[in-house]
């Protein structure tokens, strides 16, 4: 063991003790993943209730399939950046069928979620730009914000009324909104027809993200917006393939003049190494299958619906969820830790979501269903968090 020799090592230190004292301590934990089952690391079998597999394609065998054929044809890494030699030819294919699929002009693919949101938001909103951003938008977009080094302007979570506010209030030259479709950790939805109606009253562009919508709304698994008609209103569409594709990587779609834009300003995707061939591979084999994934839809749906029922039947507070992403507040982070560690020993998983993922006092288990879970293990897990509360 080495001893605490420079002030870095104290500050690392003493962070970590202050952490582990407020309950927020964060432990990596392997597990092994098998559908809506995980195998913990003392080697017992839980319900995964946590994992954004909604539609249980990340086992689905024509992904690993298109994977392995990848692998084999094209090789493992892509060497490069897109602009450099890494831009695989199935890019091409996969951004036509994007578009397609969104009934956008054009798309774009990115290494991941995270280095959409940052890239794509510091590409569009420069130094005399505003972006507006709901309260509760996923980390990726806050960090997008403060790369863009626009003026960035909070609205209160869902709040129309304040984005107009502050909307009408700004002088900047270009506005940007931007929303999660679905909020990741509360489960409930973008007003985006109010969204709309702003951002059209105020000559502003709009982006959505769509990371926890793709695959589950939309007639095609489009999204939300597209489910809710009004997919013309968002100028730019975004998503990931790491959730409900199964997969890994990201995507936006718009006009091709914007996209073009991206492509040259978007620094996520200049600076750095395209996503392998395989990912390419099982992100396209997803994409198929996420057409087609009705039934799946529909039986995700049914099974968010009784979740959520019974757990506003048994009194906890969900956030205001109306999907299949299900918070419990639990309030303290120690609170979440126990009733995640209590469920665990009853054979359910869901990991304690707290600060600073979500606001302080908002700790909260946070349960996420999936078209592949069995009614049967459902209920048993309602069962338990019944009991706990109990
Ligand atoms: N946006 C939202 C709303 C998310 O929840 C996440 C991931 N949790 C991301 C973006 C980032 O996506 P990725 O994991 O592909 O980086």
């Amino acid at each position: 063991m080495r001893t605490l020799t420079s002030s870095w090592d104290v500050f690392c230190a003493e962070s970590l003790a202050t952490l582990e004292e407020q309950g927020l301590l964060r432990r990596l934990r392997p597990f092994e993943r098998r559908g809506p089952k995980l195998v913990s690391p003392d080697g017992r079998e839980l319900l995964n209730l946590c994992s954004n597999d909604y539609l249980g394609l990340a086992g689905h065998p024509a992904l690993a399939e298109a994977a392995a054929r990848a692998a084999h044809e094209r090789g493992t890494g892509a060497t490069a950046s897109r602009l450099i030699v890494g831009d695989d030819p199935e890019y091409e294919r996969l951004e036509q069928e994007l578009a397609d699929w969104k009934g956008s002009e054009a798309s774009l693919v990115l290494g991941s979620g995270y280095a959409a949101n940052t890239g794509v938001i510091a590409a569009l909103a420069g130094r005399d730009d505003a972006v507006f951003s709901d309260a509760l938008n996923h980390a990726s977009i806050v960090d997008g914000c403060r790369l863009a080094r626009a003026e960035v302007h909070v609205y209160r979570h869902r709040d129309a009324e304040h984005l107009d506010e502050l909307l009408g209030r700004s002088e900047a030259r270009r506005k940007l909104i931007v929303t999660d479709a679905v909020f990741s950790m509360d489960g409930d939805t973008a007003p985006l027809q109010e969204i709309v109606e702003l951002k059209e009253r105020y000559g502003a562009a709009l982006m959505v993200d769509e990371a926890h919508s793709a695959g589950v709304f939309g007639p095609y698994g489009e999204g939300l917006s597209h489910e809710l008609g009004l997919a013309d209103g968002v100028d730019v569409h975004m998503g990931t393939f790491s959730k409900a594709f199964g997969a890994y990587g990201a995507y936006v779609a718009g006009s091709e003049s914007w996209i073009a834009f991206l492509r040259n300003t978007c620094r996520s995707l200049i600076y750095s190494t395209a996503l392998p061939p395989p990912v390419i591979g099982s992100a396209a084999a997803a994409l198929e299958l996420v057409r087609e994934a009705d039934d799946a839809r529909r039986a995700l749906r049914v099974k968010a619906d009784r979740f959520r029922t019974r757990l506003g039947e048994l009194g906890f507070d969900i956030c205001g969820s109306t999907t299949q992403i299900v918070p419990v507040l639990a309030g303290d982070p120690q609170a979440a830790l126990r009733f995640s560690a209590q469920l665990e020993e009853r054979g359910v998983l869901a990991v304690a979501i707290r600060p600073p993922t979500v606001p302080a006092g908002t700790s909260r288990l946070r349960f996420s269903l999936m078209a592949t879970h069995e009614d049967g293990d459902l209920e048993r897990a309602l069962d338990a968090i019944a009991a706990l509360r109990a």
